[in-house]
């Protein structure tokens, strides 16, 4: 995709901080991170969305997965940490290529969705 800034990330048309890169997977830093340690994977082939996503992406998927453990210790969150996709307009998604958000660091992150939202009204 010409004007996807995630696949002009990965032409390297547009620096990132990487964390990690093999050839179906780009893991680099979120540019606005959300704690102390927030990088994003990605796969190299344009997918829209999770929602876009179909049974020929299970294996880059599962491979974001498998390596979010190994990255996340490495970068410094070495007792857990959350994975988020957003997703579409619900998931309030951003950016329109499929991406896996890694947060951690030393310290408990904060709860995922304040508890007293109510239904149907923004977090
Ligand atoms: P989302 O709301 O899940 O689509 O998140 C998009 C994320 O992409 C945000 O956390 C942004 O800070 C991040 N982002 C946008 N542009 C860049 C960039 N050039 N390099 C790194 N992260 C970026
Ligand atoms: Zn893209």
């Amino acid at each position: 995709m010409n004007d996807c800034i995630f696949c002009k990330i990965v032409r390297a048309e547009i620096p990132s901080k990487k964390v990690y890169e093999d050839d179906e997977v780009l893991a680099f830093h979120d540019i606005n991170p959300q704690a102390p340690v927030h990088f994003m994977l990605i796969p190299k082939k344009h997918i829209a969305s999770l929602a876009d996503a179909s049974g020929e992406d299970a294996g880059v998927l599962g491979r974001m997965l498998a390596l979010s453990g190994q990255l996340a210790r490495e970068q410094g969150s070495r007792d857990g940490f959350r994975t988020i996709i957003n997703t579409g307009r619900v998931g309030q998604q951003d950016v329109m290529h499929l991406h896996m958000h890694v947060l951690g660091g030393p310290d408990p992150l904060g709860r995922m969705l304040s508890r007293n939202r109510e239904p149907g009204k923004a977090a």
